[in-house]
């Protein structure tokens, strides 16, 4: 049985990805230094799994440790999900966004090297776009013109990642570029739980729903999208971990640096969201509109066909079938 190193494994999408993993007969292995995650995760990942999860607790930056658990267990690919993600924050502590998020791969990246590890699959983000492309984003399509130290840390590893391919042609890379992950596993035993605050539409809704906010605030109403809200590509968790199991599955098949998008290619406005929130559970989501939110785009939307085409991955599940799922956390 292969061990993958998922790092972030206890966070958001490394948790599901563990699943994907364990479903598809590899064993992953869980570094992360809880920083934005409890350790309760793992007996849940246990009881979804029905099998041992090793985890440490580690953060990626201390190469000390690092190192200890690379001689340990023989690794065949890293995961690379570690990492801090809150926009605002970024802007507020941009050294902290990129000592984190850059520091910590390249002490992975170092110890991998060091091990002889050369695949792994490293988190970026939509963000990394510049946003007058045109739409749907293809991987090709122009990138760096960053808004914030968030997706600058994100672009910057991108960078690294490419001239390391570049440079030595043992590696095999892949940048996952996911657009916008909502959703659970579907028994609710898991969900995003983040020990800092929510920023994201969804979490928002989940919060009006159970009545612990009064309203939602929609981001603007003046954009040029089909009724003036803004449209994002919101794609299944489980969709998307287990398009990290289907690069692990082709990695050692081509060598060298490979881009993938993960969406579902459809976009959804938040008014459309909402309805559909409703629609789906017959709770009522109040709302007020408010003005746009600094940085966001109108609209973000991927093309998934690469990823069809040389994965044969493609998201099974529609935003209707994201908040069936959603209904077993309220
Ligand atoms: P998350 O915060 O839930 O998970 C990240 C995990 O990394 C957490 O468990 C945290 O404790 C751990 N971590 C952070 N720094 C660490 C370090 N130095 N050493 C060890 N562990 C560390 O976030 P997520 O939503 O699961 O995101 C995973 C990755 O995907 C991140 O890199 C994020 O930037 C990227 N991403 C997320 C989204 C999204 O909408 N969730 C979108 C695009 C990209
Ligand atoms: N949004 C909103 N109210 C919120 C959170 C988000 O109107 O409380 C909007 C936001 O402006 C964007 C969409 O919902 O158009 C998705 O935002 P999210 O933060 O979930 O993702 P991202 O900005 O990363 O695409």
């Amino acid at each position: 049985m292969r061990n993958v190193f998922v790092t972030g494994g206890a966070g958001f999408i490394g948790s599901h990805c563990v699943i994907s993993l364990v479903k598809n007969g590899y064993k992953p292995i869980i570094l992360d230094n809880f920083s934005n995650s409890h350790q309760s995760i793992i007996k849940k990942l246990e009881k979804i799994t029905k099998k041992k999860i090793i985890y440490y607790n580690v953060d990626i930056r201390d190469k000390k440790k690092l190192k200890l658990i690379f001689k340990k267990h023989p690794c065949y690919a890293v995961i690379h999900c570690a990492g801090f993600k809150a926009v605002g924050e970024s802007v507020e502590n941009s050294v902290c966004y990129f000592e984190n998020n850059v520091g910590s791969t390249l002490a992975l990246l170092e110890c991998m090297q060091k091990n002889k590890i050369y695949k792994i699959i490293f988190s970026s983000s939509a963000t990394v776009y510049d946003d007058d492309k045109a739409l749907p984003l293809k991987e090709n399509g122009k990138i760096g013109n960053t808004k914030n130290p968030y997706g600058t840390s994100k672009y910057i590893i991108e960078r690294i990642l490419k001239d390391l391919a570049k440079s030595d042609s043992r590696w095999s890379i892949r940048i996952a570029r996911y657009f916008n992950p909502i959703s659970n596993h579907p028994t609710g035993l898991i969900k995003e739980n983040p020990k800092g605050a929510l920023n994201n539409l969804i979490p928002y809704i989940v919060k009006v729903a159970q009545k612990k906010i009064s309203e939602l605030k929609i981001f603007g109403k003046d954009y040029n999208t089909k009724d003036g809200t803004g449209v994002r590509d919101y794609v299944h968790i489980m969709d998307l971990a287990d398009g990290h199991t289907a690069m692990i599955k082709k990695i050692s098949h081509k060598k060298g640096l490979k881009i993938y998008n993960f969406g579902t290619g459809k976009g959804w406005s938040v008014l459309e969201v909402v309805k559909a929130f409703e629609k789906q559970t017959g709770i009522s989501i109040p709302y007020k509109f408010t003005k746009r939110r600094k940085g966001d785009v109108a609209i973000s939307i991927c093309s998934p066909k690469k990823a069809l085409k040389e994965l044969n991955w493609k998201a099974k599940y529609d935003l209707d079938h994201a908040i069936i799922d959603i209904k077993k956390i309220l």
